[in-house]
């Protein structure tokens, strides 16, 4: 019976759809304590790769283990289908570039480009046999969607968190568009480090430091022309330092921890303080910057670092989110004379229309010819790019619509909702507080074609912003009806707000038409409103019980979802966060196709399976990097066989086995399968507790090392007697019957979050109900055996290890073959231990498989071949008080039962058996 699972998965998903599985679960579960899993949204753009399938699945064995637990879990699947990734995919296939195309006509394209992924993924998702509202999926470009996130946006800006502001933000150049944190990537660039320097044009009291200038160290120097300030450390020394520098005497102004290490670097090793000025007293004076005539003030702050560059910091506001912080608070001008193109506009006329990457190495050329640069050098340092170009990106200063994470001490309500949520890993819950802690105020606006327009109208004569309820009404509906697409076409149609009364005006020239704005929002705004669309639609989904992600959202939907949620409604959306690592190759390495270690989900689905791609989620260690190469999928398949033969073997077994008629109370079982259900119900207690936990690796485990220990290495090998040569309705036989159908019962309900194509193939063969995935939950504590039963196995097992090694050390010297060709005799003259080992006789002859197992007094001990003894005295395991004696057994094999037998030949009619097998023979007849 081989698994064969790509050929039945399949029927198998053929059979749940004819079912309505789905449908039919959650009808079961209609009245039921609900378990919300809020899925977050891939982007419908590509195939789903192997890190898709590590989520999706892991966020389906919850699912179904709640499901089980009987809860009503929902599970409503989703998709990320506007953005950037989608936008820049469908132009490079229609190969034109963003003014090139009609953006009404575009936004149709992107939309069937997004619906024919969301089906591709949909299938494949199902395929890995994950349960859920297939058939009604959310999609943040569906109609009523795009209406929740316009209508978050409305409802955020009037409680006063949407503001509309010139700051700087991270700026792709190529795509010319403004992006957020989470969508810039760090990777190592190699850029110019200049040291450049600032002459000193005015600085009160100490002149006899004069004349001096200041040096600046500084790793972009396309940055320059838009300096405003320079800042100093308030409570640090600086020097005044006469150094020689390429045979010139400069005298430079620099921090004094930092003179020995500058000069250096410079070529004087012994340089000489003249004189020492303060943090704040620089920050008195005036210095010239190398572009545009109006000398810069000096400025102060803490965060000046004294330990790289000069401890001088030249501060730019419009192109940096620290620089502008300072500029807010000493009133420097946000300049920033780089346009949307990334090239510098004609307010900084040497370098005007040239992009500033090319205009770097200009200046450095320039500031030399200047008698500006003192030194020059390459420097490789981690660099932000853009996660869909790959570019570098800059900071640029423009006008965008920001989210206000200070109004109404919205961050202080951040972190203390996080205090409030339950983080797995718990370091989760540091690295999301560490990320709120210092994040600017999240920027809305992208210039591009592909999302929700930001839905703001726009005075025509001044440009002001409308704002304007019953605009904002009108503007929803229309959203809501008909999509935002509609905005490009009608939304600054006067149709909206002719009708109203008093007509809506400019509140700074009072005109009353309008135009719309082009901007849209941050995607990230799309799926962080997810709750709202989603969960806010259905009685108590809000807030979930979990969301469960890869370990980057800390950076980004996680966040992107607790900052509307705390600004509207004053709570997290979500009682748990679970993480995951990333799926790299089996040498940690990260998958991509250059290096041709990529294994796809579909190439393991269609090879071996989902159950055996399902099991290898299961069993790894997801709170880090997960590896998957061909050798540890080996690994899992093997481990599926090991499962999988075990459930094979006892279904045999089980064979007209009618657990109504045939069902041994447990008072009457025999003593092994008390054993055997105690480590049962010891499974489904560790197999619960694991699950309750998210520690799937620990159920896998368990599962396994049942299969393997409990049944095959002790149970299953002392049933084969009892199974095949009792009698058919024999009590012995049903009594280990009864036990190993709960057993396979029990493991194919436990199994099923995991292998739910393995689980319901077992169940049906059981003979279950419609299907495992409709079943509860194995009860447990049934059968538990005493701490004292129990006590006394471990002695039992104890013995059966010494009684295992003896037969082996005479098979070794050919004094026996096969174990059953053995009589054990066990002989102690502890009266406590021989009780034991005479109530426990017929277990122990069945787990050490030997023809004949005797205890015997002392005296009456046949000298064995091999004896073993008591170690010493005062052991206190029974194991060591008990000695073995392993002879050969006396009589002749049977052929039935291949025990040895000295009464084979004693039932007439059955010359050749023995006689229990004699009598089992006669009463079949
Ligand atoms: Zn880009
Ligand atoms: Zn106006
Ligand atoms: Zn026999």
């Amino acid at each position: 019976m081989k698994a064969d699972l790509p050929v039945r998965e399949p029927q198998r998903l053929d059979q749940w759809r004819q079912l309505r599985l789905y449908d039919a679960i959650r009808r079961q579960r209609a009245n039921a304590r609900l378990f919300v899993l809020h899925d977050g949204p891939p982007y419908a753009n590509g195939d789903i790769h192997i890190g898709h399938a590590l989520n999706k699945t892991l966020k389906d064995i919850i699912v179904k283990y709640r499901t089980m637990r009987g809860y009503d879990a929902p599970y409503v699947p989703g998709w990320d289908c506007h953005g950037l990734p989608i936008e820049y995919q469908l132009l490079k296939e229609l190969g034109v570039e963003k003014h090139q195309v009609d953006r009404v006509k575009f936004r149709q394209q992107a939309r069937a480009f997004a619906k024919k992924f969301v089906d591709v993924q949909s299938a494949q998702f199902q395929q890995l046999g994950i349960f859920g509202e297939w058939e009604r999926p959310y999609l943040t470009m569906m109609p009523e969607y795009e209406a929740a996130i316009v209508e978050t946006f409305f409802r955020l800006r009037s409680a006063g968190y949407i503001y509309r502001g010139k700051k700087p933000v991270y700026w792709c150049a190529r795509c010319e568009t403004a992006l957020a944190e989470a969508e810039v990537e760090y990777q190592d660039r190699e850029d110019r480090s200049i040291y450049v320097l600032f002459p000193v044009v005015s600085l009160p009291g100490d002149q006899a430091a004069l004349p001096a200038s200041v040096l600046v160290w500084t790793t972009t120097p396309w940055t320059l022309p838009a300096n405003r300030a320079l800042c100093f450390h308030p409570e640090s020394k600086y020097a005044v330092v006469e150094a020689t520098v390429q045979g010139t005497a400069r005298r430079l102004i620099m921090a004094e921890s930092r003179v020995v290490a500058i000069s250096t670097l410079l070529g004087d090793a012994s340089p000489r303080i003249v004189a020492h000025v303060s943090g704040a007293a620089l920050a008195q004076g005036q210095f010239q910057p190398p572009f545009g005539a109006t000398p810069v003030p000096g400025v102060t702050d803490q965060s000046v670092n004294l330990d790289e560059g000069t401890g001088v910091i030249h501060i730019a506001p419009g192109h940096g989110h620290e620089d502008y912080l300072i500029g807010q608070r000493h009133g420097l001008e946000t300049f920033s004379p780089v346009d949307h193109q990334g090239k510098f506009t004609t307010e900084v006329p040497p370098f005007a229309g040239q992009s500033i990457f090319a205009a770097n190495p200009k200046i450095i050329t320039d500031l030399k010819g200047r008698g500006l640069l003192l030194k020059e050098a390459p420097i490789i340092h981690s660099y932000p790019h853009c996660w869909r170009c790959d570019q570098p990106v800059i900071f640029r200063a423009t006008e965008q619509w920001f989210l206000s994470v200070e109004h109404e001490g919205l961050r202080q309500r951040l972190l203390r909702e996080t205090e409030r949520v339950q983080w797995v890993p718990s370091y989760g819950a540091n690295r999301i507080r560490g990320m709120i802690e210092t994040r600017p105020d999240w920027c809305l606006s992208r210039q591009r074609y592909w999302g929700t327009p930001i839905p703001v109208l726009y005075c025509v004569q001044c440009g002001t912003a409308l704002e304007d309820a019953r605009v904002d009404e009108a503007i929803l509906a229309q959203v809501r009806r008909e999509g935002s697409d509609w905005w490009f076409v009608g939304g600054a149609s006067p149709s909206l707000w002719e009708h109203l009364d008093p007509r809506p005006k400019c509140e700074q020239c009072s005109h009353s038409e309008f135009r719309i704005g082009e901007d849209i929002l941050d995607v990230w705004f799309d799926s962080g409103v997810s709750h709202e669309a989603v969960l806010q639609r259905h009685d108590n989904w809000w807030p979930a019980d979990l969301y469960l992600e890869g370990s980057d959202q800390h950076r980004g939907w996680f966040q992107a979802s607790l900052i509307p949620a705390v600004a509207l409604r004053d709570r997290a959306p979500y009682r748990g966060v679970l993480t995951h690592g990333f799926v790299v190759d089996g040498d940690g390495k990260k998958m991509s196709k250059s290096a041709g270690n990529v294994i796809s989900p579909q190439q393991v689905i269609t090879k071996h399976g989902a159950d055996v791609l399902r099991l290898w989620v299961a069993g790894c260690d997801y709170s880090e990097d997960v590896r998957l190469s061909e050798e540890i999928l080996r690994r899992s398949i093997e481990a599926y066989r090991k499962i999988r033969n075990s459930c094979r073997f006892i279904l045999g077994n089980l064979h007209g086995f009618d657990p109504a008629r045939g069902a041994v109370p447990v008072e009457r079982m025999q003593l092994l399968d008390r054993w055997a259900l105690d480590r049962l119900a010891r499974l489904i207690d560790g197999v619960t507790e694991a699950y309750e936990t998210y520690e799937f690796h620990r159920v896998f485990r368990a599962l396994y090392d049942f299969c393997n220990e409990d049944l095959s290495a002790y149970y299953l090998d002392a049933l084969k007697d009892r199974l095949y040569t009792n009698a058919t309705d024999g009590e012995a036989r049903r009594s280990a019957q009864t036990v190993l159908r709960r057993a396979l019962e029990a493991m194919a309900q436990m199994m099923a979050p995991i292998l739910p194509f393995t689980a319901e193939e077992v169940w049906q063969h059981l003979g279950g109900a419609e299907s495992v995935h409709l079943a509860g939950w194995p009860a447990a504590g049934e059968g538990r055996l005493s701490s004292e039963e129990a006590a006394s196995w471990d002695e039992v097992l104890a013995v059966r290890s010494v009684v295992l090694k003896a037969i082996e050390e005479e098979r070794m010297a050919k004094r026996i073959g096969d174990p059953l060709e053995a009589e054990v005799v066990l002989v102690t003259d502890d009266a406590r231990a021989r009780e034991l080992l005479v109530t426990f006789r017929q277990p122990l002859e069945e787990l050490c498989v030997v023809s004949r197992l005797r205890v015997a007094e002392p005296s009456t001990a046949s000298g064995g071949a091999a004896s073993r003894t008591a170690t010493g005295e005062g052991a206190t395991r029974l194991a060591d008080r008990v000695s073995v004696a392993v002879t050969k057994a006396p009589g002749e094999k049977c052929p039935r039962c291949w025990r040895w037998a000295t009464d084979i030949g004693e039932v007439s009619a059955h010359q050749a058996l023995c006689r229990r097998c004699a009598t089992v023979v006669m009463s079949r007849e």
